[in-house]
């Protein structure tokens, strides 16, 4: 039994579901929070009571800190769950829930603050004995002979990147001295204008690295665990399309040393909640980029190859308990793969809203969907496309494969277009099926390298 009693969940779509899912079987009751466009989503039905907080813009709903808040004073909840994307790593967000009385289930804001600024994370990683990429440990001035000096010591190509950058963007690759000082200054006008904070540093630029990154569990009492890894090399403008547990190729040992260091990090900052260590991989050597400090979207695969239930940990550890788990009891069997389904079209990648006429779910032994679809569902325009997970998880990667191409031919999603029939080229995919994969992979299978 958890301490919390009422959880309001500030989200929508797939992860909503899931964490009433997890509510459920805590015995919490739940308060769903709802945009105008939303009032069928799967969990607001399914929820013990719900609240419309706006209309159909993030910005009014899902992005509303006074509305959520008020839900949650008018419901009696004692916690809220921020899900992923919207408010999740919003520091300010987190700090209003606390000073309003409730528990946030997520780290300190302290620490989300710190790690929304790429340029404080990487510092407060390499403090920590995370290892990080070579670069300008700071951020770039004026002065351009120091920004040569250091982009001679790191070595050409490097990356500049915004501090305060988000989803792939606010980036750019240099390749020749000449461009240097040009290409600083147009990332930090682009920087200011995207992020609100003209801040960029400057990192090597490394050509052909896999994206894994370090799940982690802390509790409030100075315990921490990892779960391994998970490989998401295979992207698409930087947005992660297949994501799988473990990493192809990476050695227990390797697993262990690097998964230590996250933890230990943990430690150090006082870190609580789960989170994640992103890295490049590259040359058999992890470089850290950011640490994500929610729940992700591909936290499936590493709950069905370690049996830990992450959304459910998420709460029991917000509600002030013991993480219940030791390293040691962290035990990693098989293999799972996740394949995001959106509501898009498989070739032109246009969005693709609209009123499922027919669905069916693939099942079977060792298949998981975390959808919140159903049949006659209508898919609103407004939001991200994605409409669920499948999940499979097999004694090894290619019977997860197998699997995964067995679940994806059974998936019935009629009225909409989606990305299922990209999935099923990615699963016969040659190059995939060996795994391994860098993160330009997927471009170059599609054609559309740049
Ligand atoms: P964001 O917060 O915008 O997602 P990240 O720092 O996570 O930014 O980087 C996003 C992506 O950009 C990475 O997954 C990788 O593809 C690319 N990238 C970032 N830094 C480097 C680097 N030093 N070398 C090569 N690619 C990089």
């Amino acid at each position: 039994m958890s301490t919390i009693k009422k959880v309001l969940i500030a989200n929508r779509g797939e992860i909503a579901l899931r964490i009433l899912r997890a509510c459920k079987e805590l015995g919490i009751q739940t308060v769903a929070v709802y945009s105008t466009a939303d009032k069928d989503l799967k969990h607001v039905r399914l929820a013990d009571e719900a609240v419309c907080i706006g209309p159909h813009q993030s910005i009014k709903s899902y992005l509303n800190i006074p509305a959520i808040i008020s839900a949650a004073e008018v419901t009696h909840a004692d916690a809220i769950h921020p899900g992923y994307g919207f408010l999740s790593e919003n520091a300010d967000f987190a700090e209003q829930v606390e000073q309003s009385g409730f528990i946030f289930i997520g780290p300190r804001a302290e620490n989300i603050r710190v790690m929304g600024d790429k340029v404080a994370a990487i510092e407060a990683m390499k403090s920590s004995g995370v290892p990080c990429v070579p670069g300008s440990d700071g951020a770039l001035d004026d002065n351009e002979k120091r920004s040569f000096k250091l982009a001679k010591e790191i070595g050409l190509p490097i990356i500049i990147k915004a501090s305060g950058g988000g989803g792939g963007r606010g980036m750019r690759v240099v390749e020749s001295e000449k461009d240097l000082i040009e290409s600083i200054k147009l990332t930090q006008s682009e920087a200011q204008s995207f992020f609100g904070n003209g801040e960029v540093y400057m990192e090597k630029f490394l050509t052909t690295p896999r994206h894994v990154e370090i799940q982690v569990l802390a509790d409030q009492h100075g315990n921490a665990i990892h779960l391994g890894e998970r490989d998401c090399s295979m992207q698409r403008r930087h947005q992660k399309v297949v994501e799988e547990a473990p990493a192809p190729g990476i050695s227990p040992k390797l697993r262990d040393k690097i998964g230590n260091i996250c933890a230990e990090a943990c430690k150090k900052i006082k870190y609580r909640g789960a989170g994640t260590f992103e890295f490049l991989f590259d040359n058999d050597r992890f470089y850290f980029i950011e640490m994500n400090t929610r729940v992700q979207v591909e936290h499936p695969v590493t709950e069905m190859i370690t049996g830990v239930d992450i959304v459910r940990e998420q709460i029991l550890i917000a509600g002030g308990e013991k993480l219940s788990l030791t390293q040691e009891d962290i035990e990693i069997k098989g293999h799972a793969i996740e394949c995001r389904i959106n509501a898009e079209d498989p070739e032109t990648f246009m969005p693709s809203p609209g009123k499922i006429t027919q669905y069916h779910a693939a099942g079977g032994l060792g298949v998981r969907i975390d959808s919140h679809i159903y049949n006659g569902y209508n898919v609103p325009p407004h939001y991200d496309s994605m409409i669920g997970k499948v999940i499979t998880y097999g004694e090894n990667r290619d019977n997860a494969i197998i699997k995964m191409q067995n679940a994806l031919d059974e998936m019935v999603i009629d009225g909409i277009k989606t990305n299922i029939p990209l999935q099923r080229l990615i699963m016969n995919d040659k190059v995939f099926k060996k795994g391994g994969m860098n993160i330009h992979y997927l471009e170059k299978m599609l054609g559309e390298e740049e």
